[in-house]
């Protein structure tokens, strides 16, 4: 009786583990998703590189990969 009550308790760990696994690996996968989402990415005006919206510099609704590139697509009008 006490070699099958361990067993039972075993199997009942390894699932445990395996479904504690499987919903980290998921919340995971939802995270990146999210990350992809909130990293948009935006041309600069001035040069054409494509970077993420958060690093990029914003203008009226422009967008520029750097403060020099800014200034100078002003200076051109
Ligand atoms: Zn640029």
């Amino acid at each position: 009786m006490g070699i099958r009550l361990l067993l039972i308790l075993l199997t009942l760990w390894v699932l445990y583990i395996s479904v504690r696994r499987y919903i980290r690996r998921r919340e995971k996968n939802d995270v990146n998703r999210q990350n992809k989402i909130a990293d948009n990415m935006v041309q600069c005006k001035f040069c054409g590189t494509y970077l993420p919206e958060s690093e990029a510099l914003k203008n009226n609704s422009d967008f520029f990969c750097s403060k020099e590139h800014l200034t100078q697509q002003n200076h051109d009008h």
